[in-house]
């Protein structure tokens, strides 16, 4: 068993570490880490070409290694418009559910359109099995509404916030519904699965075995 970093722009190559690098279109594939997750992110859509955006989503997806698709989503900060977001959240939907890879999710302040989209994606796609919300930083009443859609939650540098509702939210998770991510940030993985066992009042070897057999139920086996 190793340790899992779900999501990160930063892998530092651990050995004992799974980390899964996350990659958008457009950018340069550096293989620092043996796995990836690739997606159409959403601050990166300006002049994108969907069709060859799709191509490269689905040839990448077909490389080993490749295990889940995104991160994907919808941000209601970013310039990027809004049109233009939902066809490629619809894209990245679309190649998930065909190569049944999980969907990372970026989501700002669009809890309640993703969910929405993923209950009725209508003709456009079938829903992916496997929905993780990275970098979950809400309220527990956020966090209840994604797991009551079927989703994941994925958490990382906000449970360090004194002031913040994610050491709540995750407190509130159920065991076999989060993962542990970190992102942008230059931390240690396994000092956010300290914090995590200190959140949930549990040994970190019980959070470490946790979060694996959910990486295995849920995220490798769908390859
Ligand atoms: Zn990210």
């Amino acid at each position: 068993m190793q340790w899992l970093n779900l999501h990160t722009h930063h892998p530092v190559g651990s050995t004992d570490v799974l980390e899964i690098e996350s990659l958008y279109f457009g950018q340069e594939i550096t293989h620092r880490s043996g796995f990836r997750s690739v997606g159409l992110h959403p601050w990166y859509l300006e002049r994108l070409d969907l069709a060859a955006a799709e191509q490269w989503l689905r040839q990448q997806a077909a490389l080993p290694g490749t295990l889940a698709i995104g991160e994907a989503g919808l941000d209601k900060v970013t310039q990027t418009p809004w049109p233009a977001q939902l066809d490629a959240f619809g894209v990245c939907l679309r190649v998930a559910a065909d190569t049944g890879k999980p969907l990372l999710i970026h989501c700002v302040k669009a809890y309640g359109e993703i969910v929405q989209i993923l209950n009725h994606p209508g003709g456009v796609a079938r829903r992916p099995r496997t929905v993780v919300f990275h970098g979950f930083d809400k309220h527990p009443q956020t966090a209840q509404m994604v797991l009551h859609a079927g989703c994941h939650l994925s958490f990382g540098a906000a449970l360090f916030r004194e002031d913040g509702h994610a050491a709540e939210a995750l407190r509130q998770t159920p065991a076999e519904r989060f993962f542990l991510e970190t992102d942008v940030q230059k931390i240690d993985i396994k000092a956010v699965y300290a914090r995590a066992a200190e959140i949930r009042d549990v040994p970190v070897s019980v959070v470490q075995e946790q979060v694996w057999e959910n990486f295995e139920q849920y995220i490798s086996s769908a390859f």
